[in-house]
């Protein structure tokens, strides 16, 4: 049974921050607010722009979850906050707040034809989950995600993993895990619920002692595998038949994209995942849908006019150049935000991939760089706790006081200043992993 032969020990219960579970940061209190599948309107977008504005720091920050975060709330705004959130439908049951962390791949039916309807199966387990009271016991970390067949989301391990293959089955993924589990599209849902169910009806699920299904031993993975495969419309298939994870999928496009329909969707990478109440606007102007994406990237999937939009976007600050040094960088809050963080790390990040230091990829290359060049993601960190790492293999740069060291698989790790000998270390690390 392949789930972790030691798992973490959890202290007690965890406390990942929600709408009305507010988490106190260096710089105000946190909100932050599920979006399933990274789906909002463009209604909702603006809600959620005017209370950054009005109740936060006047910024949206998106999460490697495809959520949103609003820093700065002070106390007494929390209710306003909630009361916004409510009326525009992003806080559908309060009791549910934490527990609808749902993954769904961003890119579904804008640049493939996708295995099933990726959005309302999100929307579906979004209802069951909240319709479900005793799933108001998952942890905040217990993560759900519905792929389109590409591996996108399942490759980041979720709780419970989705997979349509060819076959018109369902692969069901326990933390990443093919156990064998198999339903067809209609049943998907109600097996994922089963799944979660499963595992709080735990009793240390309930007093805060396990969180993910990686915390459960193999044997208890087993037992939670055998009591799914006895709900209705589940089978299990041979051990030779299983699928192996998907492999990591690498840093998707930018710019515009001609959907299979012929119209044309635009995706635009946030620089650190920080919106401004100014992009936020246009981006609920340019599209009546919009999709946040777990690598911090905005995915509007029917635009008209997708040139001038990406143009207006890419003044505004987003970017839309597949070769551009910020694709794949992300970063933790670091100072000021977090009181552990060993550095500005957003600053620091900023400076090296804002080629401050003039290392820029198309001079070393002599050419216009491209994906290919960016490399692997990157992830900058002021403190070892690693909060927003992605999924799969990614450069860590964390901060030490004195400089950052920068590791990554394969690699052996170096310790150097911030300055020009830092941008070198980071590019190296992202090309040559
Ligand atoms: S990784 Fe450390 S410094 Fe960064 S936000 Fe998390 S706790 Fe704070």
């Amino acid at each position: 049974m392949p789930a972790s032969p030691s798992p973490p020990v959890r202290g007690g219960p965890d406390a990942c921050p929600g709408a009305l579970a507010l988490h106190q940061a260096a710089d105000g209190h946190l909100a932050r607010i599920r979006c399933p599948g990274g789906l909002l309107t463009a209604g909702q977008l603006t809600v959620l722009t005017a209370a950054a504005r009005d109740l936060g720091d006047g910024r949206l920050e998106l999460t490697s979850r495809a959520n949103v975060q609003i820093r700065g709330v002070t106390v007494a705004a929390a209710e306003a906050l909630a009361g916004r959130l409510s009326t525009a439908g992003l806080l559908p049951a309060p009791g549910h707040d934490r527990a609808r962390n749902i993954l769904g791949s961003p890119l579904a039916g804008v640049d493939s034809v996708p295995g099933w309807d990726v959005a309302a199966q999100v929307r579906a387990l979004d209802a069951a989950i909240c319709g479900q009271p005793q799933l108001t016991r998952l942890s905040g970390r217990f993560l759900f995600a519905v792929d389109d067949g590409r591996g996108d989301t399942v490759s980041a391990r979720p709780d419970v993993g989705l997979l349509p293959g060819t076959d018109g089955l369902v692969v069901v993924l326990l933390a990443g895990v093919d156990h064998g589990l198999r339903t067809g599209h209609r049943d998907a849902v109600r097996v994922a619920v089963a799944v979660a169910r499963t595992f709080v009806a735990d009793q240390r699920a309930v007093d805060g002692t396990i969180w993910r299904i990686g915390d459960l031993t193999a044997a208890e993975v087993a037992r939670v595998v055998a009591r799914v495969a006895t709900e209705p419309g589940v089978h299990r298939v041979p051990a030779a038949d299983r699928r192996p994870l998907p492999r990591q999928v690498p840093v998707p496009p930018v710019g515009v994209l001609r959907r299979p329909d012929g119209d044309h969707a635009l995706v635009l990478a946030v620089p650190l995942g920080r919106l401004t109440a100014e992009q936020a606007d246009l981006l609920a102007a340019a599209s009546p849908q919009l999709r946040i994406t777990p690598w911090r990237a905005v995915v509007l999937p029917t635009v008209t006019d997708a040139a001038d939009w990406a143009d207006r976007l890419r003044t505004a600050g987003l970017v839309t150049d597949p070769g551009s040094p910020w694709l794949g960088v992300t970063a933790c809050a670091g100072r000021p935000g977090c009181l552990r963080s060993r550095a500005d790390v957003r600053a620091d990040a900023t400076a090296v991939h804002g080629h401050r230091f003039g290392v820029d990829a198309a001079a070393v290359h002599g050419h216009r760089s491209d994906l290919a060049h960016v490399g692997l993601p990157v992830h900058w960190i002021g403190c070892e706790r690693g909060c927003g790492t992605p999924a799969g293999q990614v450069v860590r740069v964390l901060a030490t006081g004195d400089g950052y060291r920068v590791s990554a698989t394969g690699r052996s790790t170096v310790h150097v200043p911030p300055g020009a000998a830092l941008a070198v270390a980071v590019r190296t690390a992202r090309e040559e992993s």
